[in-house]
């Protein structure tokens, strides 16, 4: 009996120190306390490259940017079907200028794990851009395939201006030369999944963004 009361309170200390990954700084000075997620990380996931906190975070940070850069004007957000669409609706809230919203798909990958250089446009928007303010809403920028070939489209329906928001940026693999006007984050040539981001339709109701095991899709090519 003596020994589970002292073991008690100490185990749940020591897993309180072991789920907290430490404080840390925003770009605007706030400060915030980040989990570990390795316990709940999906079995198919090599490492969790960034927790939904930094996300969140992260989004603030570019709704306010954009909420800046677009005072007194309104906005038409475009959203990049699918993986964009967490992103999106994520954003959306944090952007205080009004904004209509509309919606693309584009394809340029199948189930594959690398661009086909190739981009057809399955969706177009509903309404007309001529005279808004567009910002395009992307999950990744890879090798600027897709977003090279979409910006000059908007831009030739005579849109005032076409800026492009991605949360995120793989800049090392660029193929096509594209301007990212809100940049979430910088990350290393890997396969990633989660918010939003799929491989094969699957993955993309993980709420951190995590790098797949490449056994995954090896098992699925060979
Ligand atoms: P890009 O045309 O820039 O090469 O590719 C953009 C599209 O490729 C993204 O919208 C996304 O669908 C897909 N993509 C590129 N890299 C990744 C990745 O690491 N993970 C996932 N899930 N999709 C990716």
């Amino acid at each position: 009996y003596r020994c589970c009361a002292t073991a008690i309170p100490f185990c749940g200390f020591a897993a309180a120190v072991r789920t907290l990954r430490g404080l840390s700084r925003s770009k605007r000075g706030r400060w915030y306390v980040l989990f570990r997620e390795e316990t709940t990380m999906h079995k198919d996931l090599e490492k969790i490259l960034l927790t939904r906190e930094e996300i969140a975070a992260r989004v603030r940070e570019l709704g306010a940017q954009i909420t800046a850069d677009y005072e007194g004007r309104s906005i038409l957000l475009v959203c990049i079907l699918k993986g964009a669409v967490t992103f999106f609706s994520d954003l959306a809230r944090e952007i205080k200028v009004p904004a209509e919203f509309d919606f693309m798909v584009c394809s340029s990958y199948g189930d594959a794990t690398d661009s086909s250089g190739f981009v057809k446009i399955r969706k177009d928007l509903d309404c007309d851009a001529a005279n808004k303010d567009v910002l395009i809403v992307e999950d990744i920028i890879d090798t600027g395939t897709t977003l090279s070939r979409l910006k000059p489209i908007l831009e030739d329906r005579g849109a005032k201006s076409v800026k492009i928001a991605t949360i995120l940026n793989k800049p090392s693999r660029r193929k096509a030369n594209v301007t990212v006007d809100y940049n979430g984050f910088e990350i290393p040539d890997a396969f990633v999944v989660g918010y939003g981001l799929d491989y094969a339709g699957r993955y993309r109701n993980i709420p951190y963004i995590g790098i797949l095991k490449e056994s995954v899709y090896k098992a699925r090519i060979l």
